[in-house]
């Protein structure tokens, strides 16, 4: 019995590792550990697509989004224009996203309509993001001058009119490196 039960772990282990590398390979998420890629199979990976999110008219029109530039969650889907070209840090931020969607439609046009309406929900929500977006760059990035001029990039996104205007640089900047 002993055998069979090693066995059975030894293949589970390499059908595992087999699929890690493939969704690797087809998605390029930042996956850093086996359990971390374990998790996103058990919750259904999400999807990509290169069409517009049907709520982008009102993203257009609100935050004057520009869709040659933007990537947005929603519900199980990642949209961009040019999703070949996303890099792995955005990836993590837009996971983080889904996951706060709720996994519903129901769900994610409530979470959307809050993000719209409410600018300290909105500050929550995109913090939460781009903390785990930051955390990713710290971890796969060496240069620590590289890691600053991230920081910087998105403290000036996170404050930027994008967004609203909810925070200031300094502040973002704070939240962001926990500094
Ligand atoms: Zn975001």
């Amino acid at each position: 019995m002993i055998d069979q039960d090693i066995y059975v772990i030894v293949v589970g282990i390499m059908i595992g590792k087999l699929e890690w590398r493939k969704a690797y390979k087809e998605y390029g998420i930042g996956i850093q550990t086996y359990n971390e890629l374990e998790n996103l199979i058990k919750e259904k990976m999400y999807k990509i697509s290169k069409d517009r999110p049907p709520n982008w008219d009102e993203l257009e029109k609100v935050f004057k989004a520009d869709w040659e530039h933007t990537a947005v969650a929603y519900h199980n889907t990642i949209h961009a224009k040019y999703p070949d070209k996303l890099p792995p840090d955005i990836l993590v931020h837009e996971q983080v996203h889904l996951k706060q969607q709720g996994g519903t439609i129901e769900k994610t046009k409530e979470w959307w309509k809050k993000y719209i309406e409410d600018d300290k929900h909105r500050y929550t929500q995109e913090l939460e993001a781009y903390r785990k977006q930051y955390q990713y760059i710290r971890e796969v990035k060496k240069d620590r001058n590289q890691i600053a001029r991230e920081a910087h990039l998105i403290a000036t996104k996170l404050s930027s009119s994008l967004y609203g205007n909810i925070v200031t640089y300094s502040e973002a900047l704070k939240a962001i490196t926990n500094k």
